[in-house]
């Protein structure tokens, strides 16, 4: 591996940052304290910084020489509403907080990545360093982008990466074109008319159409979209009735729609809506959607996902970068910044678990998992290719 000697000099003292970090989770839009370290340390290194982009949001901007030419890295800083199983010496001092998701370690590599910058600038423009608040569902790439992030920074590009556990240390996966999926959930509320559960013609049974309803959503996905687009509709609760004997008058549907593609978000938003009201009313009921777009699809640009890989291989070899790396349905708000400018996600490989100290949870070290753990390990990996990114992108000449 080319790892930058002067990043491993420096990475116990990053590893520091980043168990303090994980120690004192937040949560979306509450990333205060985490964003006074991470200004801390960007104005300790001589990096000027500008606060309060989508609240906790903060911009460090590195510039060297004189070119025109700009990039931004991201990084998430938030932390998940979730009870750490982990008992050794960083584990979360919030109950029910969490870094299950490595975003400490995403703001650790991306710190260790801005002190070598700082000290080197051996590249040719501007360096704007991206550190992003409620990744987890709150939207926070949007909330900043929202703020003026590309009018007040310009980046010509911009690069995100997450740590991906059960892929090896010293590992890259990254795709062109998707990578993420859109995510967005659904709320089917079924009025019928409650009546005795033993005369069921003096009603409108709302569950017989929740049941219609729920089995009709299910074409969309077999029978109008395109067989070689990809989506799916999955229902995750259906609620009604408290009693034996009674029909209620009302069902409650929720769920979720993920697609890599808008056109067949936007052909099963239609569908849904079809469905519903129709179901509906052929049983004599009546029906409302209430359908909401969290987040769109991950898409990698073409040109700067070859880039990006050239790098990863040029640190860690060949062999060790999968390119054609299949999407996973699952979604990430990086996809905003994808919409507004060129770039690429990646995800960089944390290990199978073995890295977690002593007093760690039984659970597997998995995402979102309450025995996750970052594995320290990546801090000269990923900060290594961050700076080899930025430098070769900002090129002179
Ligand atoms: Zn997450
Ligand atoms: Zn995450």
């Amino acid at each position: 591996m080319n790892l930058i000697d002067r990043i491993v000099q420096f990475q116990t003292d990053i590893e520091a940052i980043r168990r303090d970090i994980h120690a004192h989770p937040e949560l979306s839009y509450e990333e205060e304290r985490t964003a006074d370290v991470v200004a801390a340390k960007l104005t300790e290194w001589g990096i000027p910084i500008t606060r309060g982009l989508g609240k906790t949001g903060i911009v460090g901007t590195i510039v060297g020489g004189s070119g025109s030419r700009s990039v931004g890295l991201r990084a998430d800083m938030d932390a998940l509403p979730l009870q750490e199983h982990n008992q050794f010496a960083h584990k979360s001092r919030h109950a029910g907080k969490m870094h299950a998701c490595g975003h400490d370690g995403h703001t650790a590599m991306l710190l260790a990545a801005a002190k070598y910058l700082a000290e080197t600038r051996r590249f040719d423009g501007t360096v704007h360093l991206i550190f992003q608040p409620a990744e987890e569902g709150g939207g926070g790439a949007d909330a900043m982008i929202k703020d003026g992030l590309f009018e007040r920074f310009a980046c010509d590009a911009v690069f995100g990466m997450h740590n991906w556990p059960g892929a090896a240390v010293g590992t890259f996966g990254v795709a062109s074109g998707p990578m993420m999926a859109s995510s967005n959930e659904f709320e089917i509320t079924v009025t019928g008319r409650g009546a005795h559960a033993a005369m069921p013609h003096n009603g409108i049974d709302p569950i017989m159409v929740a049941v219609s309803i729920a089995q009709n959503l299910q074409t969309l996905i077999s029978r109008s979209k395109r067989p070689i687009d990809t989506a799916v509709l999955s229902i995750t609760q259906i609620h009604a009735g408290d009693a034996y004997n009674i029909i209620p008058n009302e069902a409650v549907l929720r769920g979720t729609v993920r697609t890599f593609e808008m056109e067949v978000l936007d052909l099963i938003e239609a569908g849904m809506a079809q469905i519903v009201e129709h179901s509906a009313a052929a049983l004599g009921a009546s029906a409302t959607l209430r359908f909401k777009r969290n987040y769109p699809p991950t898409i990698n640009h073409h040109e700067q996902t070859l880039f990006a890989a050239s790098v990863m291989r040029e640190v860690v070899g060949e062999e060790n970068v999968r390119s054609n790396l299949e999407p996973t349905m699952g979604s990430e708000d990086f996809a905003f910044m994808l919409l507004k400018r060129p770039g690429c996600y990646f995800f960089i490989g944390n290990g199978g678990g073995e890295h977690r100290m002593p007093g760690h949870g039984e659970g597997p070290c998995m995402l979102h998992n309450p025995s996750y753990d970052f594995n320290d390990a990546l801090i000269p990996i990923g900060a290594t290719v961050w700076v080899r990114l930025a430098e070769r992108y900002l090129a002179a000449g």
